[in-house]
C-alpha cells in the first residue's frame, strides 16, 4: 500500500486489533454464480443471520459475551428482501444474511428494541442490536459477518436501478451481483476507500480534531474520502492540508477496516507533519490541537475528552500512537454510547 514501509513497530501492532479486519471464513466465491439458492437454503445445516433494519439478533454465551444468533434456514428465505450467501463454515454448512423488511425510521429510533422484540419472543435472552452497539464485544468472526451482511444489504437497498439506463436491477450470483433487466450489464458491490490518519509532529504529539457536529469534548483523528485519480497517500496529505492547513511529509500505512455505513473501507495511516501551525477549515473542523500523551491521559481521565469507540480504527490509531490501550471511564463498557463515525 505505502511506498514507505511501516517501520514503526507500534504500527504493526495495529492491524490485528482492528474490528472487522479479520477475514470472514471461506467465502467460497467460486460457488456464487451457480448457487441454487432454494436448494442450499433447504440443506438442514444451512444457517441464516437475520438483519432487521440495521440490527441483528444477539445472545450472550455462558461467559456473558455477546454472540450473533443464527437460526436454521428455510426455503422461504429465498423470498426475503435481500439474501446473500456469506460463506461455509469449517463443517461445510452454508451461512446466509437475510434482510427482513423494516421501516428504516422505526428501527433507527430509540424504540427499535421494543419494536422488533416480537421476533425474539421465543427466546427472551435475544436482543436486537446494531454493530455500533454490540461490535466492541463481539469476537472477530462475528464482527466480520455482521459487517459483510450490513454492507451487502445496504448495497442491495440502494442499487435497485441501473446507474446507466435506469431500468430495475435484480439480484444474481447468490446475492453478490445485481443485473440490469434491460441491458446485458452486471453491477457489483461498491466499496469506497477513505483514509484515516494519526498525524504526529516533531515532538511526537498527536493531532486530534473535532467536527462541528460533535459535542464539545469529542476528539478524533482526521479522515476523508479518496478522490478519483488519487493515491491513498496523496489523499492523506490533501485532507490534512484542507482541513487543518498542516503539511504532511512521511506517510506510513497502518492497517484497514471495513466500515459499511454505507460502503467505506477505512485505510489507516500514520503521518508526520513538517510544521505545527494549524489553520482550520471551519466548515469541516471546529477545533484541532496537538496533544502530548500526558495531556490526552488527563483529558480522558477527568472526562473532558471523549474518544472514538473501541470498535473503530480511529481509536486503534490513537492507541497505536499512545503506546497502549486507553480506557474511557463510563464509556467503554457494554451499553455505553457508540461514538464512532468515519469522519
Ligand atoms: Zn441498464
Amino acid at each position: 500500500m505505502s511506498s514507505e514501509p511501516a517501520d514503526d513497530p507500534s504500527l504493526h501492532r495495529l492491524a490485528g486489533a482492528v474490528a472487522g479486519a479479520a477475514a470472514p471464513r471461506n467465502r467460497h466465491s467460486e460457488q456464487r454464480p451457480s448457487l441454487d439458492l432454494r436448494a442450499v437454503l433447504a440443506e438442514p445445516s444451512t444457517r441464516v443471520l437475520e438483519v432487521v433494519g440495521d440490527r441483528c439478533a444477539v445472545v450472550d454465551d455462558e461467559s456473558g459475551n455477546p454472540r450473533l444468533q443464527w437460526r436454521s434456514a428455510t426455503p422461504e428465505d429465498a423470498e426475503a428482501e435481500v439474501v446473500v450467501f456469506l460463506d461455509r463454515d469449517d463443517d461445510g454448512a452454508a451461512e446466509f444474511a437475510v434482510a427482513l423488511p423494516a421501516d428504516e425510521t422505526r428501527t433507527r429510533s430509540g424504540d427499535a428494541a421494543s419494536d422488533i422484540a416480537g421476533r425474539s419472543a421465543t427466546d427472551p435472552r435475544v436482543t436486537w442490536q446494531t454493530l455500533r452497539e454490540v461490535g466492541p464485544w463481539l469476537d472477530a468472526e462475528d464482527v466480520a459477518e455482521f459487517m459483510t451482511a450490513q454492507g451487502m444489504i445496504i448495497w442491495h437497498r440502494t442499487h435497485g436501478f441501473c446507474s446507466r439506463c435506469g431500468a430495475p436491477t435484480v439480484p444474481a450470483s447468490a446475492g453478490w451481483v445485481r443485473r440490469c433487466t434491460r441491458e446485458d450489464r452486471e453491477l457489483y458491490p461498491r466499496t469506497d476507500p477513505a483514509v484515516i490518519m494519526g498525524i504526529r509532529d516533531a515532538d511526537d504529539r498527536l493531532l486530534l480534531a473535532r467536527s462541528p457536529q460533535w459535542p464539545d469534548g469529542r476528539r478524533s483523528v482526521l479522515a476523508g474520502f479518496v478522490e478519483p485519480g488519487e493515491s491513498a497517500e496523496a489523499a492523506v496529505r490533501r485532507e490534512v492540508a484542507e482541513e487543518v492547513g498542516v503539511e504532511v511529509g512521511r506517510v506510513a500505512y497502518a492497517g484497514s477496516q471495513p466500515w459499511p455505513f454505507p460502503a467505506s473501507l477505512m485505510l489507516g495511516f500514520a503521518g508526520w507533519a513538517t510544521h505545527t501551525d494549524v489553520t482550520l477549515d471551519t466548515g469541516e473542523i471546529a477545533e484541532a490541537e496537538w496533544f502530548t500523551r500526558e495531556e490526552l491521559t488527563e483529558g480522558v481521565d477527568d472526562g473532558r475528552l471523549m474518544l472514538p469507540g473501541t470498535l473503530s480504527i480511529a481509536r486503534r490509531l490513537i492507541e497505536s500512537w499512545y503506546g497502549g490501550p486507553l480506557v474511557v471511564p463510563g464509556v467503554d463498557e457494554r451499553g455505553g454510547p457508540a461514538w464512532h463515525r468515519p469522519s
